[in-house]
């Protein structure tokens, strides 16, 4: 199984990823877009947990889940091409 590369954890185990923020091209800030929020279309009610990355309701997909909205192009994250290797930042808040 997969293991992302932000919070490291199992996908399939850790409820969710760590909190972390997307940069865009001028600087902004952007929050992820959580499980099940409404910016969140393809999450289905039925469900309590992501198709994809498992993460549950409420929590932030894991970085790399097919199903999550692209940040910087709108998109799918499956079907586009952003480069996020240097645009995740990790707030650690423990
Ligand atoms: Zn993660
Ligand atoms: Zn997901
Ligand atoms: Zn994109």
């Amino acid at each position: 199984m997969a293991k992302c590369s932000v919070c490291e954890g199992e996908m399939r185990k850790v409820k969710g990823c760590s909190n972390h923020i997307y940069l865009l091209n001028d600087g902004t800030r952007v929050n992820p877009i959580k499980v099940g929020a409404p910016e969140d279309p393809y999450f289905s009610d039925e469900r309590e947990r992501c198709g994809d990355c498992n993460a549950a309701i409420g929590e932030t997909h894991h970085i790399g889940c097919d199903v999550e909205i692209c940040r910087l192009c709108g998109g799918q994250f499956a079907y586009c091409d952003c480069d996020y290797s240097d645009r995740i930042v990790v707030i650690q808040n423990k």
